[in-house]
């Protein structure tokens, strides 16, 4: 079972993916609203808090769920460990309620698969948003957690230190190659699907595709 918890004031998606039987859950992307986040795991057990990229907006709460559950590992990409603790504008951590992040326990790459209860998430690195943005796509259940890489109808900005249009465009490419019926869980906003976006996404069909340069 997949929960989005829609935190803080950027309203990012911290998402829980829960195994029913086990009560063994992932918690990707902990951004704000630490109580929150706490509340809705009563009954569950965290066994991962893994970040889809080192953006404060997804990792502002990582700090706070170790103070609870120090003996969970955390997760992201080594390229964004730059981002960690990383304001980029004045402010904004203090704005969103950041708490100190720690360092990583261990890091997602290209090729790794996190495994617990009935889920096999399959890293998928797909920089551009930023250099360490990774997608966890799930192939049997059907679903791709693709943070601030695709949203519906529109993708992550590529204007931030570190983003690279060019490889946007090929992570998306990548992502569009999944198969059309997966339902995509973005960083923001709705759920959606690859086929969808594939129908209608402008970054993807092309339309704006030059806003990307
Ligand atoms: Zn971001």
């Amino acid at each position: 079972m997949i929960k989005i918890l829609t935190v803080g004031t950027l309203s990012e998606n911290t998402i829980l993916v829960i195994d029913e039987n086990s009560k063994e859950v992932a918690v990707v992307d902990p951004g704000a609203e630490g109580e929150k986040i706490l509340e809705r795991l009563e009954g569950l057990k965290p066994v991962y808090i893994l970040a889809t990229h080192g953006h404060l907006d997804h990792t502002g709460q990582v700090g706070f769920l170790k103070k609870h559950f120090p003996d969970v590992p955390f997760l992201m990409n080594e390229k964004d460990l730059f981002l960690l603790n990383n304001d980029i504008f004045p402010g904004f951590g203090q704005l969103i309620g950041a708490y100190p992040c720690p360092e990583p326990d261990g890091f997602l790459k290209e090729g790794d698969t996190v495994n617990f209860g009935g889920f096999q998430l399959q890293v998928l690195e797909t920089p551009g948003h930023t250099p360490g943005s990774v997608c966890l796509y799930d192939r049997e259940k059907g679903f791709v957690i693709t943070g601030d890489t695709l949203f519906k109808g529109s993708i992550g900005r590529t204007d931030l230190p570190g983003g690279n249009p060019v490889e946007m465009e090929r992570s998306l490419a990548r992502l569009v190659s999944l198969p059309d019926e997966t339902d995509v869980i973005p960083g923001h906003g709705e759920p959606t699907t690859i086929g969808f976006e594939k129908k209608t996404n402008p970054y993807i069909t092309g339309k704006y595709r030059a806003d990307l340069w």
